[in-house]
């Protein structure tokens, strides 16, 4: 009996050691991490000089609160992010995580409006389905039925647009008017709630565990920019996931020269190393909320050295060994290769992903797109198949937090082409053995 809890009562193996793209259990059995926990272990596991490191930061000091010091290493992070957003994007708010960032994001886009006089604004649109995290704020912008419900008499209802999911409604993601459709969804849902009371839209710009890897149509995101300037709405864009090189650049807001408000980012800066996250807001925004007299708002572990200073190194590593770059190349790779086993297994209905945020999806039917029996839990059993071959993979529901199963395939981006061949063996074996269970 352990006195731990997290979601279910199962016991997991107890993990001894990581060290670049293996895990290995108390058993001495070797795992290969093809989803970089959740999507968090960049850089991979035990990078040397990130370690390095921590270990000169833990030598100097590991705590300052922020209203007391600044340190070396949260100045030389903040300025490096600032450095790598767009221009204009350059004040950063540090925290220990996803939901911590987006809470930020929600609370600074409110106090800038209260301190620039259009305190009407309080709504933020977010989109169905999406996962902005899980404290009560983040959840209320959350597109995924399963896990707000319980909590909905909790939070104030936030208005929700489609999340464009060409493939499902038979559109073609290349066509720029698939991208105009789905985005005019947006410009309708503010004009129904009334501009003067709409704060903000928050996105994922590449799906994570919400759709499962899902890529922007041609057009949406330039369209979706296009349509908050209209109305004055921010554009607060979420790379907790898809942030530090997943998607082939630094930021997967760079693939569409898309600027958002405010970036927010969190898994893999630590690259689980230490928990941080940051929330970068353009300068714009963030005077007046200083000039009004301050931001209401911060977590006392916030911005502590050492987490910095692991931040610092981890971006180094990711510049270092050309790990954006990496990612773009393996990630095609591993996209035709999932492609390849779409070919084979039928089950398999459709496969997506950019840089090394890859998935596939399981369907019934490919014509109908009808999704597998829920009471299958394909998402969960597949996993545990993958699990028991020593695969690591991630998996949620697709359609709305209800049904439809898609798999992560997102290993660290160190990854080569013996890894990916591993992986891709692993994927095969587990499709044979779950086939043969359902039939
Ligand atoms: N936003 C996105 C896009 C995420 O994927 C996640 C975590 N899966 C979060 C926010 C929340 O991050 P955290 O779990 O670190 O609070």
């Amino acid at each position: 009996m352990s006195n731990l809890f997290y979601q279910g009562r199962g016991r997991k193996p107890v993990l001894e050691q990581a060290r670049g793209v293996y895990m290995w259990d108390r058993d001495g059995k070797r795992y290969l991490d093809g989803s970089s926990g959740a999507m968090v272990c960049n850089i991979g596991h035990s990078d040397p000089n990130v370690l390095a490191a921590m270990r000169r930061q833990m030598d100097k000091a590991t705590f300052g609160y922020r209203l007391h010091f600044e340190t070396e290493a949260s100045e030389r992070l903040a300025a490096k992010l600032a450095g790598l957003c767009p221009p204009g994007l350059d004040r950063v708010f540090f925290v220990s995580g996803g939901s911590e960032a987006v809470e930020s994001a929600m609370k600074l886009a409110r106090q800038h409006a209260l301190a620039t006089g259009q305190g009407g604004r309080c709504k933020v649109i977010s989109r169905t389905p999406s996962y902005h995290g899980c404290t009560l704020g983040a959840l209320a912008v959350t597109g995924y039925a399963t896990l707000t419900a319980p909590f909905e008499p909790m939070m104030r209802d936030m208005p929700k647009v489609p999340a464009p999911r060409a493939y499902l409604d038979d559109l073609n993601p290349n066509d720029p008017a698939t991208g105009q459709y789905y985005a005019d969804m947006l410009d309708a849902k503010i004009r129904s709630e009334g501009p003067d009371s709409v704060l903000a839209f928050i996105l994922e710009p590449v799906g994570g565990a919400s759709t499962g890897a899902l890529v922007p149509p041609a057009g949406y995101m330039q369209r979706v920019r296009e349509i908050c300037d209209r109305h004055g709405v921010l554009l607060i864009m979420d790379e907790v996931m898809t942030g530090a090189g997943r998607t082939g650049r630094f930021f997967a807001a760079e693939h569409w020269v898309t600027r958002p408000d405010i970036i927010v980012m969190s898994k893999g800066l630590g690259a689980g190393y230490v928990p941080l996250g940051a929330m970068i807001a353009d300068a714009r925004l963030v005077e007046p909320v200083l000039d009004a007299g301050g931001f209401a708002h911060g977590f006392t572990y916030a911005g502590n050295p050492l987490a910095c200073a692991a931040g610092l190194a981890v971006i180094d590593e990711i510049e270092a060994q050309g790990l954006c770059r990496n990612a773009t190349v393996m990630g095609e790779k591993l996209l035709a290769r999932l492609a390849g086993l779409m070919q084979k297994h039928e089950i398999i209905g459709d496969v997506r992903g950019k840089g090394l945020l890859c998935a596939f999806e399981f369907m019934a039917d490919r014509d109908s797109k009808a999704p597998l029996p829920r009471r299958l839990n394909a998402y969960q059993r597949f996993v545990d198949i993958a699990y028991g071959q020593g695969l690591i993979v991630y998996s949620r529901r697709t359609r709305d937090g209800i049904e439809g199963d898609h798999i992560l395939v997102c290993p660290p981006l160190i990854v080569n082409d013996t890894h990916l061949d591993e992986i891709v063996d692993g994927l095969e074996t587990s499709l044979v053995h779950y086939t043969d269970e359902i039939a």
